[in-house]
């Protein structure tokens, strides 16, 4: 966590606001006792069982366990990462952004001056002689001044050091060229190359339009690799950006929808081909971080890859994951192994159109590929399909819609079998409770210990100075709240504020849900106390010991060759006998 904002920054945002003010905003609360109650932004439901903790300044949801503080809060609502979270309630409370981002800031600007300048170069080439050839393929791909124009494309010359050459009589620092990803060190002798050397040039540009990095196209038909790209630097992050949101933003507002591409030719050609709501990808793997920025402006994708790629497992991934992230996916279906550029050439844009326009939800798709290559002759076949799709329908959020896709299984495959739809009705709902209930499953396995344990460490600064003089962190390897304490020991010995904020922080996702958990539950002030809590460990650990030592000794006088040795054995039984003692004193 961190991100680009210094800690500091951080705990004077988290200081200026109020956690009930910022969720009043999103959720209506009401007092119930210390906390406020309101119905869950996060999960559907009638009767509220989400909660908001002013003390502590945390939220939680009783009924799906979604807690944090309160970036967590606008990180989910408003489906930001966390710097973004960190500058959205800045801005709101008036908390000045810091001028220099803490990390790279320097470093981030003089990469996209140095790109900017880079992107004039190649655009400049590619009208001048030099470029003749490139020109002439992008004819042949039939794309026009405007396309060109728009999209910013560029040729890099047929030479080691044009580019270069020209940067560094434009000023920039050679080391500065290399951070960029423009030019490389040379294996021998000193100096640096060009990356990008006789190649089309895609400009990657940000939301607001800087050009971040660059894709190009080799020209020469024997050139490899077909396509490379600027490596990741200080303005650049792979997955992090769609080429070319920029130019699509306003459009995808106005359709309502996005059509996804996997390349840069195939949005050229979308572009040219008057749809202007295209973005691509970048490849198959669309990433968790490309769906957030995508979700600013719409949640509804029309996928359309490659006729092949539409199927392949890592495509049925990342649509899983738009699935859970809430978006609603179309797949539009291309005719046999084509592509989108094929297609408008061969058939011309209203028909692409068309196929836009018609394109099936995704689990349609689904579905009917398994009927295109498994038939519904039988029961065992339809079987087979519903299997296959229940693993991508369980990622669907929504359970109402998760339960229609029940009915319209059994609609498309024209299950009259009762106990085959009962079958699936079941899956479905067990499809649910893994998705989502296993959070609840793990907190009831929760030893009071354990959550008694945490209250007593995040109350009392004594208890926790008391623990670090007498914990053997052993003890709690078993535990589920082993990282909570070793970061309360950590910041314990470091001297440092103990807090909700400050413990949270240093935890992943996982057990910082887990430690907001245990904070929601109500703890009573009396009751056993940090060495109690720590002795039950102990014993946990030496019964657990203790059972495998004895599992062992009984497998070893089993195999009463000649070989068993009786002096290891008589080693064991002592070691058995002792762990008993152990226990006992424990008692
Ligand atoms: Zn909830």
């Amino acid at each position: 966590m961190g991100g680009p904002f210094a800690p500091d920054f951080i705990e004077a945002v988290r200081a200026s606001g109020d956690i009930v003010q910022v969720i009043s905003d999103y959720v209506p609360l009401k007092r119930a006792g210390r906390r406020l109650k309101g119905l869950c932004p996060f999960h559907q439901e009638k009767t509220p069982s989400f909660s908001v903790d002013p003390e502590s300044q945390l939220f939680y949801c009783f009924g799906c366990q979604t807690g944090g503080d309160i970036f967590k809060f606008v990180q989910l609502y408003d489906k930001l990462n966390f710097g973004e979270a960190v500058e959205a309630l800045a801005t709101r409370f008036g908390v000045p952004l810091p001028a220099v981002r803490q990390k790279g800031g320097d470093d981030r600007e003089r990469v996209l001056e140095i790109n900017g300048l880079a992107q004039s170069f190649f655009k400049k080439l590619l009208a001048a002689d030099a470029g003749r050839g490139c020109r002439d393929y992008l004819a042949e791909r039939g794309l026009d001044e405007t396309t060109i124009e728009r999209l910013g494309l560029g040729y890099a010359a047929d030479d080691w050091e044009a580019l270069r050459g020209h940067l560094v009589a434009k000023r920039a620092r050679p080391a500065d060229i290399v951070k960029a990803g423009l030019a490389m060190p040379r294996k021998s002798g000193s100096g640096e190359y060009d990356r990008f050397r006789d190649r089309l040039i895609f400009p990657i540009r940000d939301i607001q339009g800087r050009v971040v990095a660059f894709g190009g196209r080799a020209l020469a038909a024997d050139a490899q690799p077909k396509y490379i790209n600027s490596p990741e630097t200080p303005a650049y992050t792979k997955g992090n950006h769609l080429y070319g949101l920029d130019l699509a933003k306003e459009a995808i507002r106005r359709e309502g929808f996005a059509i996804v591409v996997e390349g840069y030719m195939d949005l050229a050609a979308l572009l040219q081909a008057g749809f202007d709501n295209v973005v691509a990808s970048l490849g198959t793997a669309f990433t968790p971080a490309q769906a957030r920025l995508l979700a600013r402006y719409t949640t509804r994708v029309r996928v359309s890859y490659d006729g092949d790629a539409a199927g392949a497992q890592a495509t049925a991934r990342s649509l899983d994951m738009l699935l859970e992230q809430g978006f609603e996916v179309h797949v539009v279906e291309l005719p046999g192994g084509t592509d989108p550029d094929d297609t408008i050439r061969d058939q011309g844009a209203a028909e692409y159109g068309r196929l836009v326009r018609e394109a099936p939800e995704y689990l349609e798709f689904l579905v009917r590929r398994q009927i295109a290559e498994h038939g519904m002759a039988d029961t065992r076949a339809k079987v087979a399909a519903v299997n296959a799709v229940l693993p991508h329908v369980a990622k669907l959020t929504n359970a109402i819609e998760r339960m229609s896709w029940a009915t319209r299984l059994a609609d498309t495959l024209q299950i009259e079998d009762e106990l085959v739809l009962q079958e699936l009705k079941t899956a479905l709902k067990t499809a649910r409770s893994e998705v989502r209930q296993r959070p609840a499953t793990s907190a009831e396995k929760l030893r009071d210990a354990e959550v008694r344990l945490v209250h007593l460490l995040m109350r009392s600064e004594d208890g926790r100075r008391r623990l670090v003089e007498s914990i053997d962190e052993t003890d709690l390897a078993a535990t589920h709240i082993a990282p909570i304490v070793a970061v309360i020991l950590d910041l314990t010995r470091r001297k440092e504020r103990v807090d909700a904020s400050s413990v949270l922080e240093q935890l992943s996702d996982k057990d910082a849900q887990l430690l907001t958990r245990i904070l929601f539950r109500d703890e009573p002030q009396e009751g056993p106390t940090i060495e109690d809590c720590l002795a039950t460990f102990q014993r946990d650990r030496i019964i657990r010991e203790e059972r495998q030592a004895i599992r062992e000794l009984g497998r070893e006088s089993k195999t009463d060759d000649a070989s068993s040795d009786s002096e290891e054995l008589d080693r064991r039984l002592m070691h058995v006998q002792q762990l008993a003692r152990q226990r006992d004193a424990l008692l």
